[in-house]
């Protein structure tokens, strides 16, 4: 099963075209990277909506694709799709909000809104070569910053400090932001799998979490690295080795036809043999491309069977409360014959 063609979903359901709310699916189906406008993807061409802020921006970025002047809001959406004579139109249905779709229905009386949602999950599943390239841009560029970062590992150093120059020098390595708050955690807050940084300083034996990305041209990468500041106790090297085990089998099994369930069980079955079963609560990973989070899971529950093209996260962690955790985060591309590991920074214990 390759990707989904929005033309096809058009022509099964009877439409006449698929509103999109999403950035990241229309930059993805038009190469406009605003972060407010609409798409009407139809039988025949793409219409993007936007109002006056983004008018120039969308002429600029965007190609095969007829640019629409709108009044802001939904108002100005609704009185376009009834100048057309649309009578049934699909919509992005996980990306609209309650209020959203009610204001979107009292405003078109005469047009069927179908709701698209399974079929548009698959959509930016399969990364394509340019996509690839900016995926590994954005993890060098990430990899280029964490590794000075690591340098100011230091007692006495705070977790916002570092999770403050390691966002200065991803963009100063040349990404246009950071694809999510980076998380930097120290002592027993690296517990926390989704710890903020606090002004909480970096004591000798602690281990440091770190969990970030760069967005680059659009394009996210996510990496975990757990280290210990000074000297690791025998406990630490051995919960250390445990997540990494899960984390090296899990990558080991990644290849076209795997369930991604399955992959997941190996990450979680070595934990649960260590013991550390209930320490370990979320899923071992999750696609990543134009947004961070992106489909598909790598979950107990995940139907999906890897195929080549897939670009997702492998990062099995334990984390024990009131003691400290560790979590192993690399990427993976799926080849035609086993994966790649996209992200580079070896994952052995480090001692900073
Ligand atoms: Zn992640």
């Amino acid at each position: 099963m390759g990707a989904p063609h929005i033309k096809a979903i058009v022509r099964e359901q009877a439409l006449e075209g698929i509103l999109f709310f999403s950035p990241e699916n229309i930059r993805y189906l038009t190469g406009f990277s605003g972060s407010e406008s609409y798409l009407l993807a139809g039988k025949d061409a793409n219409l993007l909506l936007v109002d006056s802020r983004y008018i120039t921006q969308a002429k600029e970025e965007t190609k095969d694709c007829r640019i629409i002047l709108i009044d802001k809001g939904i108002k100005g959406v609704a009185a376009k799709i009834v100048a057309l004579g649309w009578r049934r139109l699909g919509f992005e249905a996980q990306r609209i909000s309650v209020a959203l779709f009610e204001q979107l229905q009292e405003n078109l009386h005469e047009t069927v809104l179908v709701p698209i949602k399974d079929e548009l999950e698959r959509l930016r599943g399969l990364k394509g070569d340019d996509e690839i390239t900016l995926i590994k841009q954005a993890v060098q560029v990430a990899e280029e910053a964490w590794e000075k970062v690591l340098g100011i590992v230091n007692a006495g150093t705070r977790e916002d400090e570092l999770a403050l120059e390691l966002e200065y020098r991803m963009k100063r390595a040349g990404a246009e932001g950071v694809a999510f708050d980076i998380i930097v955690a120290a002592g027993p807050r690296t517990a926390l799998p989704h710890a903020q940084p606090t002004t909480r300083p970096i004591e000798e034996g602690d281990f440091v979490l770190f969990d970030f990305g760069a967005r680059y041209r659009g394009y996210c990468c996510d990496e975990s690295c757990t280290v210990v500041a000074g000297r690791a106790t025998e406990e630490q090297k051995d919960i250390y080795g445990i997540v990494k085990d899960a984390h090296d089998k899990a990558i080991e099994q990644v290849k076209p036809g795997v369930r991604l369930a399955e992959i997941d069980a190996t990450a979680r079955d070595h934990i649960n043999q260590a013991g550390h079963g209930e320490h370990f609560g979320h899923g071992t990973g999750h696609g990543v491309g134009l947004a961070v989070h992106e489909w598909p899971a790598v979950g107990k529950d995940s139907p999906v069977v890897a195929e080549a093209g897939m670009v997702f996260t492998i990062e099995p962690g334990i984390y024990i409360p009131g003691w400290g955790g560790v979590r192993i985060e690399d990427m993976v591309l799926v080849t035609p014959d086993g994966c790649e590991v996209l992200t580079a920074i070896p994952k052995d214990l480090m001692i900073v």
